[in-house]
């Protein structure tokens, strides 16, 4: 697909121009490049852009959209679906798809789809950072962020109080009017979305002073989220109705809140696991202890045998990150390291040699030490 102009710039429109000024610029545009009219070379294109970027502009879901995320944003929404565990699953809103641009360029839109039928509000997204423990352990918090809300002063209906919205005249209320349209396979009849009412069948004629005529208003929301515990990074969770308002009386969208999830310095986790390196004397491994080993819960006490090498994990039950499917905890595997002393003074390294000469291996500490030794007394 060819890279799309900013469809503010084709209708010569600044980004917060009213739906009445898109219209008019929509109105003004169509009719000179129209190719009925004009016959000039490259009319034809302009009609077309103009086509779309009102396509986008004209409908307040699309052109909502395409404020908040771009081009894509007002063609796809975003469906990357993040495989959430147990929450809502990946169905974002049910805009733009295949079948809707085939449906609009062949003119079937307008005339299958009853604009006036309530339809569900946008959903929306939002990142929430948490850190390594607050994934762990959940945690409440109020985010706060604009979205969509009906107009309280005309509850939606766009029209100024104490007045209703009427039949719209251009299109006898139908929603949709008969155009001819120039496409690839030559000129077709097609029903295209009326653009005085954008296919409600309803015209304003006096606006609500509050919304604009739009039904909508932008307002700050706060809403109160309860992180479970045991979140995984990329996991989401589906807030029903706390997205942006609906059309025609239709339920709010939904929110869905995306958890991004900070790595730890020191654990690492996977699901209900978490893995951790400790460091252990060579001491401690060959005559075995009792160490204290972090854990997310805590410092925990872990009996090293006599005789474990290094590379060993250990499994501390339950101490681990919550299971978000099922209940209780996964544990954490502790793998020992063993550390290798560095820098020894002369009496540990008399005890390393008794310990050599106990091990029978007179070869490697004689010829070692020794050597070492007539260097000192030299
Ligand atoms: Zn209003
Ligand atoms: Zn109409």
């Amino acid at each position: 697909m060819a890279e799309q102009r900013d469809p503010y710039d084709v209708l010569g429109v600044s980004k917060d121009a009213s739906a009445d000024e898109i219209k008019k610029a929509y109105r003004k545009l169509s009719k000179k490049y129209h190719p009925d009219l004009n016959h000039e070379p490259g009319a034809e294109e302009k009609f077309k852009e103009v086509n779309e970027a009102f396509d986008i502009l004209g409908d307040p879901q699309k052109k909502a959209q395409y404020d908040q995320f771009g081009a894509a944003g007002a063609q796809g929404g975003f469906g990357q679906g993040f495989g959430g565990q147990g929450f809502g699953g990946g169905d974002f809103g049910g805009f733009g798809g295949f079948s809707d641009i085939f449906d609009s360029f062949f003119g079937g839109g307008g005339a299958s789809r009853n604009q006036n039928a309530p339809r569900q509000g946008r959903d929306l997204q939002y990142e929430m950072r948490l850190t390594f423990e607050e994934a762990i352990f959940g945690k409440t918090t109020e985010i706060q962020y604009s979205r969509e809300e009906t107009c309280s002063t005309c509850n939606g209906s766009g029209a100024k109080a104490g007045t209703s919205p009427v039949t719209c005249s251009h299109c006898g209320g139908r929603g949709f009017i008969q155009v001819q349209r120039q496409t690839p396979l030559g000129r077709v009849m097609t029903q295209q979305e009326c653009d005085v009412c954008h296919g409600t069948g309803k015209e304003i004629k006096e606006k609500c002073t509050t919304c604009h005529g739009a039904g909508h208003v932008k307002k700050k929301h706060a809403v109160q989220v309860k992180v479970p515990a045991g979140v995984e990074n990329g996991n989401q969770m589906r807030l029903q109705g706390q997205g942006e308002a609906g059309f025609n009386g239709g339920p709010y969208g939904d929110l869905f809140i995306v958890f991004v999830v900070d790595q730890s310095k020191e654990f690492r986790r996977d699901g209900a696991e978490i893995y951790f390196n400790q460091d252990i004397s060579f001491v401690q491994a060959a005559l075995g202890d009792e160490i204290e080993v972090k854990t997310v819960h805590g410092n925990v006490k872990l009996k090293i045998p006599a005789g474990t090498q290094t590379g060993t994990t250990f499994r501390l039950k339950g101490k681990g990150a919550p299971k978000l499917r099922g209940s209780g905890n996964g544990d954490e595997q502790v793998t020992v390291n063993i550390v290798t002393p560095k820098n020894l003074n002369e009496k540990q390294r008399l005890a390393l040699k008794a310990f050599a000469e106990a091990s029978g291996k007179k070869s490697f500490g004689e010829g070692f030490f020794e050597k070492l030794k007539k260097q000192f007394k030299d």
